[in-house]
């Protein structure tokens, strides 16, 4: 069984220390993203979080600070679209005050052009932004709230001019979708210091239909940027980082692929995620969690969290992408915009 990471941290069952936290402030957002909140599925059924049920950000606040010690020097916030969790730069710089802590955000860039000055202020040093084409037709047909490209490029902008870099954008391929985008956007990327990257199309949750013929392959993806704009691959920035870097061969920057179907990387997975309603999940793929909010709003002290949550990183034994083909008929998986990308 693990026991203490060379950080003074935890470690799981196979030995992986736990390193990032990404913590959902809402399952709520602003856009149906066929891949991740399809509007058949997230119809007038679903139930949204009440208020009451999501962590406040005194509760967060505190989580984050008790996972510190525990190894975590990294915490990104995400969804749902963070952005829409009303006064969210109020968290930021409560998070932005825990020292050491290296603290990002991932949202849809719709709301920073209001946004992005408000999150720099109050600390926040980065963002990644989601894009997943530069043509108007396909970029409404995936976000299906029929949000314009330019929205989400004055996004970028914004953050850009409030220092938020470097900006990463991430475009997730989707066969049938938008695999034709993707040379464009290296293209249109490609010199301005910010640096795509493509992910793979994954089976998260159960509503978006997901078959593996929907997937591009990095591979793929790779030899169609580098037929027109030559790439090397470059060495990865520190160990365990999801995507595979790529340099150009002209010095104008980098490209990022995430392989995370044909090439998983569970063994050196050291993420930890808290859903809005404050649920522990040890795997993006895991159908259930564990329930630290109960513990939050109960008299335990912090160092009864700090045991609840070493027990279950100290159990952990999640390696989904590894068993894809045998889990792909285990129990419900829980959905992307609830856990958190
Ligand atoms: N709303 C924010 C956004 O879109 O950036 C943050 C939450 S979103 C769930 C986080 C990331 O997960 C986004 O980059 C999104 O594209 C990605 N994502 C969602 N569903 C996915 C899927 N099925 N496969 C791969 N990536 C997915
Ligand atoms: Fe919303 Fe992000 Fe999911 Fe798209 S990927 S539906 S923007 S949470
Ligand atoms: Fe980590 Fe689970 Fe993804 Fe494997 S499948 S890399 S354990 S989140």
């Amino acid at each position: 069984m693990g026991d203490v990471g060379a950080n003074g941290g935890i470690t799981d069952i196979f030995n992986r220390p736990l390193r990032d936290l990404r913590i959902s402030v809402t399952d709520r957002c602003n856009f149906r993203c066929v891949y991740c909140m399809p509007k058949e599925a997230f119809g007038r059924d679903y139930q949204f979080l009440e208020r009451r049920q999501l962590l406040t950000f005194e509760e967060i606040e505190r989580i984050a600070r008790i996972f510190v010690p525990l190894g975590v020097s990294k915490i990104r916030i995400t969804g749902g679209e963070p952005l829409v969790r009303k006064n969210i730069e109020t968290l930021i710089a409560k998070l932005a005050a825990i020292q050491g802590l290296d603290l990002a955000l991932t949202t849809n860039g719709s709301m920073l052009p209001r946004k992005a000055q408000a999150l720099k202020d109050a600390g926040l040093t980065r963002v990644s932004v989601s894009l997943d084409s530069l043509d108007d037709d396909v970029f409404k047909l995936m976000n299906d709230v029929d949000f314009p490209v330019s929205g989400v490029l004055d996004g970028i902008e914004a953050a850009a001019a409030a220092g938020l870099t470097p900006i990463k954008i991430n475009m997730v391929v989707r066969r049938g979708f938008n695999e034709g985008s993707v040379v464009d956007m290296a293209r249109h990327f490609k010199g301005t210091g910010h640096i795509v990257r493509f992910i793979e199309y994954m089976d998260v949750g159960e509503t978006n239909g997901w078959r593996m013929d929907d997937v591009v392959p990095a591979s793929e993806i790779v030899t169609m940027i580098g037929a027109e704009m030559p790439l090397e691959p470059a060495e990865p920035n520190y160990r365990g980082e999801v995507a595979d870097r790529y340099r150009y061969l002209d010095g104008s920057g980098e490209i990022g692929v995430i392989a995370s179907v044909t090439r998983s990387f569970c063994g050196d997975c050291t993420r930890a995620r808290i859903s809005a309603e404050g649920s522990l999940y040890t795997c993006l793929f895991a159908s259930k969690g564990y329930d630290l909010r109960q513990l939050l709003r109960s008299d335990a002290d912090d160092a009864t969290l700090a045991e609840a949550i070493t027990k279950v990183w100290r159990g952990r034994d999640d390696r989904y992408s590894d068993l894809r083909s045998e889990a792909a008929i285990g129990p419900p998986r829980v959905e992307m915009s609830y856990i958190g990308g």
